[in-house]
């Protein structure tokens, strides 16, 4: 029977009882019957509206709290319950996908920001707070423009061509530069992704610097020998005292420049991280017996060279790199230390920690120019290093072999008086052969 029939057969029920009673007995009763019924039921359904009015207006509407019912209202109350619990069932998930949204957004690499059609903030992730200098709680609903005011963003913002990111370098967080791009989305609403693109920005600078650096450092030898191969190729006779002299240059040049592509092999042998150090134990002493014979040749009886080995440890790692950085340092000692000038090369076993230098009595370095002497290229004065035959790419590579050992660099210096350079290698790198 469907639900009409069934909720009119009581009152077609009450109507045909009232017509019974009328007819066996008299109108009275008849009329006090359908009456009575008449209020039973307004009474039901009053205390049902009175109960769903008092639960709606209860601020928590839990399918467990909705009142019991009869007859037509069990099933009102029944669809209600299930209409609130789907509702919260809903309500929960809704809540579950914007907390994982949230949580997506603040692990985000990049900052997000959502602006609305004016270009107000309608709301960011912490990442963009930090890029940016804003705060959701603070800003959101400020104009971005009155918060990141660089005049370039302003233009970007205002000329709407989303296609190219804009590089903003003085953003209001200090020191870092960021990318910033425009994504149109929905109803005018706009996405602001930043990224932090300083270390790439870094490493291009250094890319730019570096290209530069070795063009320049080819230029002038390169300048040397071609205006002498012009002048020899002339069919002009030339004196053979030219011709000695133009051979010597050249020669001179050319090994400047071997020197300079060699320093540059090994710099970007030791920058390729798949290039693992090759570690071996290695005898100190007698790597620095053979070194010492190097400087005394590169001295040519110039210097006093020194060599003092306070240890017979050994050193764990690779042969070639700590030559040449051993090489690099006792060769600048040489080369930075005026002719009578005396250098001490030193090995010793200090603090459990393996202690290698090289002191000279020579020109000594300004402090300001310390920090910077292992940047490639760098030279306190370039002119003196170009003619003792630096490449300025020395320090760089004692750097970065260095690295490769977990050694630390010390350089303490006085203008005038003199340098030394410490190495400090950890104790884990040393193998004791002391009895
Ligand atoms: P270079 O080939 O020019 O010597 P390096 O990288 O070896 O390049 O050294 C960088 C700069 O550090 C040098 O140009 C020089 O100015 C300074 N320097 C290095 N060692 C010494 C030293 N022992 N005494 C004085 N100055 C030094």
């Amino acid at each position: 029977m469907s639900d009409i029939w069934q909720r009119s057969f009581n009152i077609i029920l009450v109507i045909l009882m009232t017509i019974v009673l009328w007819m066996i007995s008299s109108a009275v009763p008849a009329l006090i019957f359908s009456s009575g019924t008449l209020l039973w039921m307004v009474f039901h359904h009053v205390r049902h509206v009175v109960a769903l009015e008092r639960w709606l207006q209860v601020s928590d509407h839990t399918s467990a709290s909705i009142p019991a019912g009869s007859g037509a209202w069990d099933d009102v109350f029944a669809h209600l319950a299930r209409y609130v619990r789907q509702h919260s069932q809903n309500q929960e998930q809704l809540s579950l996908a914007l907390e994982r949204m949230r949580r997506i957004t603040s692990a985000m690499p990049d900052g997000i920001v959502i602006l609305d059609e004016t270009d107000r903030i309608e709301w960011c992730n912490p990442v963009a707070e930090l890029h940016l200098g804003i705060s959701l709680s603070l800003d959101a609903g400020q104009q971005i423009t009155y918060l990141v005011r660089q005049i370039p963003f302003v233009e970007y913002l205002a000329a709407r061509k989303y296609s190219k990111p804009l590089i903003l370098k003085q953003a209001r967080q200090q020191g870092i530069i960021v990318s910033l791009q425009l994504v149109p989305y929905g109803f005018k609403q706009k996405l602001l992704i930043s990224r932090d693109i300083t270390r790439f920005e870094k490493v291009e600078t250094m890319r730019r610097d570096f290209i530069a650096n070795v063009s320049h450092e080819l230029r002038t030898p390169l300048t040397v020998i071609g205006g002498f191969l012009e002048t020899l190729s002339a069919d002009e006779p030339i004196n053979a005292d030219f011709n000695k002299r133009a051979l010597a240059l050249m020669t001179e040049q050319t090994t400047r420049m071997q020197r300079l592509v060699e320093d540059l092999l090994v710099l970007s042998r030791l920058e390729n991280e798949q290039n693992k150090v090759n570690d071996k134990p290695v005898d100190v002493a007698s790597l620095l017996r053979g070194t010492l014979q190097d400087a005394e040749s590169l001295s040519a009886g110039r210097h006093q060279v020194k060599l003092n080995i306070a240890t017979q440890d050994q050193l764990l790692g690779s042969e070639e790199e700590l030559r040449s950085a051993f090489g690099n340092l006792i060769s600048n000692a040489i080369r930075y230390t005026p002719d009578g000038g005396e250098i001490s090369i030193h090995w010793e076993k200090k603090e459990g920690q393996g202690l290698f230098f090289v002191q000279d009595s020579g020109i000594g370095i300004e402090p300001e120019h310390i920090p910077r002497l292992t940047e490639r290229f760098y030279r306190v004065d370039s002119s003196r290093s170009r003619e003792t035959g630096g490449t300025g790419l020395g320090l760089a590579i004692v750097k970065h072999v260095l690295s490769r050992h977990e050694a630390r660099l010390e350089i303490t210096s006085q203008v005038g008086k003199g340098s030394r350079f410490n190495i400090w290698f950890p104790a884990r790198r040393l193998i004791s052969v002391d009895q």
